[in-house]
């Protein structure tokens, strides 16, 4: 009897530990129902006002990223209630199989994307701002995929890697990280987004060009 019980409390032990972990998340103030129901698909949303199993590594409100600067006030992640909608709908699947989707970058301001042009105008990998890009929209996502412990999955490369190595097609990679990319655009595709061919990490919402590119600059309420 006595390892049965022994085991019974270590369980228990785990348990507990992981509801500490998750009590960082219920710091924030979820939408109401009634905040919901108001909601139109261009609404701009809080991701994790609605939903709180994504996990988030917001490069650009940091200074690791390719402009080495923290360019945001906010590390929220942004996104169009019709974006937020379909992101849950992929997240659903990713968890069944005891992943996450973790956010680099969400809605991104005009302002951002011209900064970021400046840097580097090459259009493979930052959409030119007279167009602008679908971030600026609130329709696009830079993500990966991370366990139930936070560990991201192998992809091959660093996000925002500009090179042949980040490009779907290439093919010249172990197995595990050709897989997982796999996994994760199928997923994808199968819940209204769309890949580009130079970023693992980047997915469209299909037809984002329905919505107008913002401006506004998001700050932590
Ligand atoms: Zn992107």
């Amino acid at each position: 009897m006595l390892p049965e019980i022994v085991n019974k409390d270590s369980v228990v032990e785990v348990r507990e530990s992981k509801a500490v972990e998750k009590s960082s998340f219920k710091k924030t103030v979820g939408y109401t129902n009634q905040e919901i129901s108001n909601f139109k698909n261009d609404t701009f949303i809080v991701l994790k006002k609605l939903d709180t199993t994504f996990s988030y590594n917001m490069k650009y409100a940091t200074k690791d990223n390719f402009l080495k600067e923290n360019v945001y006030d906010c590390d929220d992640c942004l996104v169009r209630y019709e974006t937020a909608k379909q992101l849950i709908k992929a997240n659903t699947e990713f968890k069944k199989l005891g992943y996450h989707i973790q956010f680099f970058d969400c809605y991104r301001p005009l302002d951002i994307q011209k900064k970021m042009w400046k840097i580097f105008p090459d259009k493979r990998y930052v959409a030119n701002p007279i167009k602008g890009s679908n971030h600026n929209r609130g329709t696009a996502v830079d993500i990966t995929l991370v366990n139930s412990l936070e560990k991201p999955l192998a992809m091959g490369t660093k996000f925002d890697f500009f090179g042949r190595k980040a490009h779907h097609a290439y093919q010249n990679l172990p197995k595990e990280v050709l897989e997982n990319r796999k996994l994760l655009k199928s997923v994808m595709i199968k819940n209204g987004f769309w890949a580009i061919t130079s970023e693992w990490w980047h997915y469209n919402l299909n037809q984002s060009h329905r919505y107008p590119v913002s401006n506004f600059k998001t700050t932590c309420e």
